[in-house]
C-alpha cells in the first residue's frame, strides 16, 4: 500500500513559553501544521489549523482577552483550504479530517473540509463539547461545523490496512489522539499533535504548563521515546527550528 504524506504549515501563533514548557518565561512564536494523508481508499488532513474568521477578524473571534495570550500570524493563502488548492487536491475532495484534538488551532479550518468525516475520540468530542466556548481552547465555531462524526475510542486503523492508525495518546486533553502513519518512502512517521509540542519536550521529559493529566502525558511521551528508538521518526507538533527542516508540500514527507 502506497500511502503518501505530505506537511502544510498554516501560519504561526505566538504564545507563552511557559503553556510550551512549564516554568519558561516570554513568548515563543510557531507553526500551525496540518497534513494530508493520501491513500488508495481516501484523503485525510491530520488537523485543520486556524479558522479563517482569525485571518480576517481576530479580535471578533478570539476576542480581548484571547489576543492578550495569542497572536496569530495567519494571512491569505496560509489556511488549509488554499494550502491544498495550491497543490492540487480540492478541498471539496478531502474524504476524512482526523483531529489530534478540538483546540482552535487543530480543528479551525474542519469547517474548509466541508465534505470531510470528522474522525475524533468519542471522550475528545464529549469534553469539547461540555467545555465549548467556556474557555479560550474550544470554540464550538470551530469543531462543531456540522459534518458527519466518526467517534472512536482508543486505537483505531483508519483504513483497515494498518497504514493510518490513530494512537490514543490522552494528556494535552481528555481525548487527545496522535497518528502513526507508514510510508514507502520515508518509513514510519508518528505525528504528535500536542501531545509533544517541542523536541525539547521529548529530550528532557518536560511537560508544558497547561495540561488535563501530567501522569497520562508523561506516559506518552515515554512510549515516544520508545518509537524514537524503533527507528519511528517523531513530528513534533509546535517545534519552529525542527518545523524549518521539515518540506512542505507538494514535496512528499514520506
Ligand atoms: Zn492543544
Amino acid at each position: 500500500m502506497a500511502v503518501e504524506l505530505y506537511a502544510y504549515t498554516c501560519g504561526f501563533v505566538t504564545i507563552p513559553y511557559g503553556f510550551l514548557l512549564q516554568g519558561m518565561k516570554g513568548r515563543l512564536t510557531v507553526p500551525v501544521p496540518a497534513y494530508l494523508i493520501v491513500h488508495e481508499k481516501g484523503r485525510a488532513l491530520f488537523d485543520s489549523g486556524l479558522n479563517l474568521e482569525s485571518q480576517t477578524d481576530p479580535l471578533g473571534y478570539f476576542g480581548e482577552d484571547g489576543l492578550k495570550y495569542n497572536t496569530f500570524h495567519f494571512l491569505p493563502g496560509e489556511e488549509v483550504s488554499a494550502r491544498l488548492t495550491a497543490t492540487g487536491i480540492a478541498p471539496e475532495d478531502v474524504d476524512i479530517v482526523i483531529n489530534s484534538h478540538l483546540h482552535y488551532d487543530h480543528s479551525g479550518g474542519n469547517a474548509q473540509a466541508p465534505n470531510a468525516q470528522v474522525l475524533v475520540q468519542s471522550r475528545e468530542w464529549a469534553h469539547a463539547k461540555a467545555t465549548a466556548d467556556q474557555n479560550l481552547g474550544y470554540l464550538a465555531k470551530d469543531f462543531d461545523t456540522g459534518q458527519k462524526l466518526r467517534l472512536v475510542d482508543g486505537e483505531h486503523d483508519v483504513f483497515g490496512d494498518g497504514s493510518v492508525v490513530c494512537l490514543p495518546t490522552y494528556g494535552h486533553t481528555p481525548g487527545h489522539q496522535s497518528l502513526r502513519v507508514q510510508t514507502e518512502l520515508g518509513g514510519e512517521f508518528i505525528l504528535c499533535g500536542d501531545a509533544c509540542y517541542l523536541k525539547k519536550t521529548l529530550e528532557d521529559l518536560h511537560l508544558p504548563g497547561v495540561i488535563a493529566d501530567q501522569a497520562a502525558a508523561m506516559a506518552v511521551l515515554h512510549r515516544f521515546r520508545e518509537m524514537q528508538a524503533r527507528g519511528s521518526k517523531i513530528m513534533f507538533g509546535h517545534d519552529p527550528d525542527f518545523w524549518k527542516t521539515v518540506p512542505q508540500a507538494p514535496v512528499r514527507l514520506g
